[in-house]
């Protein structure tokens, strides 16, 4: 199988999903990471082409881990919009992985690219089914079925599925603190700790469900896109 995460900034896909990827690597399943925007305006010191940059390179050694395909910066961030332009850009994207499962942000999260990230992969994954929809990639992908990730920190967020990533946990933590420039500036800027972040939510989810650390999700329910069986690890 074939799983595609289309999220929105370098290091929401080590806060959310990365411990159900490393799971469904483990299974043997191969791992596509898309990044839309640049993280260019995520510091307050470094300026945005060379922040841009760092943010880049931190992406490629997290990917890197899971052996992951990666897709980075797109956008800038903040100026994702879903208009046809966007839409075609991420449909060769997702015609080029031809994923079995996308997983991508919950609608109800806390800021506009993540809200548009998920609405991008709803309608270019739909798009991207129709022939006679011709972009820069030849392949027709198939509809697939959509699972949304956790909102920052589970704000407005219910999980409907669970996957316990205890034993992932270290490998996601690897991941996450490949996102250096990240982890300085929150820790200097807003005096969050990371790790502490991330782990906070796993082990709320994890309570959740009976085991240490969970990752949640939501599948996005609607015609064509189910499946009569479970396709989380
Ligand atoms: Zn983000």
């Amino acid at each position: 199988m074939k799983v595609l995460v289309i999220s929105a900034h370098p290091d929401d896909i080590e806060l959310f999903c990365a411990g159900t990827l490393a799971k469904f690597k483990k299974q043997g399943h191969s791992i596509a990471m898309a990044i839309l925007c640049n993280g260019n305006k995520g510091h307050f010191t470094i300026g945005p082409e060379e922040l841009a940059e760092i943010r880049k390179k931190e992406a490629e050694n997290s990917a890197k881990i899971l052996g992951a395909e990666l897709f980075v910066g797109l956008f800038p961030d903040l100026e994702l919009h879903v208009n046809k332009e966007s839409v075609e850009i991420v449909m060769d994207v997702i015609r080029q992985v031809d994923p079995d499962v996308i997983i991508t942000h919950s609608p109800d999260d806390y800021m506009m690219d993540h809200i548009n990230a998920g609405k991008l992969a709803i309608d270019a994954s739909f798009c991207a089914t129709l022939p006679n929809y011709r972009t820069k990639v030849n392949r027709v992908s198939k509809l697939v079925p959509i699972f949304f990730m956790d909102t920052a920190s589970g704000v407005n967020f219910q999980p409907t599925e669970y996957v316990d990533i205890t034993e992932e946990m270290p490998v996601k933590e690897k991941m996450l603190l490949c996102h250096q420039s990240q982890y300085i500036w929150l820790k200097e800027h807003d005096n969050i700790d990371y790790v502490e972040f991330m782990k906070a939510l796993n082990q709320f989810r994890g309570t959740q469900c009976g085991v240490k650390y969970a990752e949640g999700f939501r599948q996005h329910l609607v015609w064509g896109r189910i499946k009569p069986y479970r396709i989380l690890p």
